[in-house]
């Protein structure tokens, strides 16, 4: 599925850079985060490096809300799947100049913000000798007198040096579901049927980049009747198989629904607490809690 929004760019012949310090990092500081990322680039001579953006959506008619990297994110797999590297991408720009790290552990791009999705492939075209690798670039410079993604972050997973705390990232809390996602953490993801934007809302690196109503058929897939019934395959067409799977979106629906206060859905919601998945039947539990409130 296609965003009609999302502006693409493209960095070629970008030289393979030393990732060692990344690699040390990421060992000391393991993460369920890194499982898939390797700094292993095969037989390629260079890196090309694509930049999807994706301005955020405004919430759907229902008031479900859908943060816009996952479609962007979804987009740029399908495009660069052949020939795609899984490489650690915010050091590659960041290191490149590309874009600059910020207190929230994102990265801003000139013209996009922190607003897109990135992706990495093998090129064999000669490496371009005009690029230098740099990987000790400061925060932003927007950053100094900022900190308002410190603040506007509900879950304190953001100590200010440009590192984010995953555990207590509501992204992670919610993508890797072992330990349980706690009641407060329930709470705090409102209306967000997948992903946390707040660091980003509040980011003025992010004042330009204006939201944009999302496509009909994203809309339509986002029905939280339809998605507590996991009807997700609409869904998955723009999210991607991998994170629409129908326990996760179910169990995702309820917390969704119960911050709604959506009253008129707690047969739906019923109906979960015989499902097979634990964390659904958790979910809906608690869900059930909050509405009768
Ligand atoms: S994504 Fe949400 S929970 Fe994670 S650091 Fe940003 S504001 Fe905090
Ligand atoms: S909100 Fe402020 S401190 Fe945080 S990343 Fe943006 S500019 Fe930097």
């Amino acid at each position: 599925m296609e965003a009609p929004d999302q502006k693409i760019l493209c960095f070629p012949a970008l030289p393979i850079p030393d990732f060692s310090r990344w690699r040390e990092e990421s060992s000391r500081n393991p993460s369920p985060h890194w499982a898939k990322v390797t700094t292993d680039t095969g037989d390629a001579r260079s890196i090309t490096l694509w930049l999807r953006a994706c301005p955020p959506y405004r919430p759907t008619r229902e008031g479900v809300a859908l943060s816009s990297f996952y479609i962007a994110s979804n987009a740029l797999h399908a495009q660069t799947r052949e020939r795609a590297l899984n490489l650690p991408l915010k050091p590659l720009l960041a290191g490149y100049g590309i874009g600059a790290y910020g207190r929230n552990g994102l990265i801003a791009v000139p013209g996009l913000g922190t607003r897109f999705a990135a992706a990495a492939e093998a090129s064999f075209d000669p490496p371009d000798p005009l690029r230098k690798w740099d990987d000790h670039r400061p925060l932003d410079a927007r950053c100094e007198q900022c900190g308002a993604c410190v603040v506007a972050c509900p879950n304190g997973a953001l100590p200010g040096n440009g590192r984010v705390d995953v555990a207590l990232c509501l992204r992670a809390q919610a993508q890797f579901q072992t330990p349980r996602m706690p009641d407060a953490s329930r709470d705090r993801i409102g209306a967000s049927q997948w992903g946390c934007d707040l660091c980003q809302e509040a980011c003025p690196r992010n004042a330009a980049i204006a939201p944009v109503s999302m496509p009909e058929g994203l809309e339509r897939a986002l029905e939280l009747k339809r998605l507590l019934a996991g009807d997700v395959k609409p869904l998955g067409e723009w999210i991607g198989t991998n994170y629409a799977r129908p326990a996760r979106m179910q169990a995702r629906a309820s917390l969704v629904a119960a911050n709604l206060g959506r009253r008129d859905l707690t047969e739906d919601i019923r109906k979960l607490q015989n499902s097979p998945v634990e964390a659904v039947r958790d979910c809906a539990a608690w869900a059930l809690v909050k509405l009768e409130r």
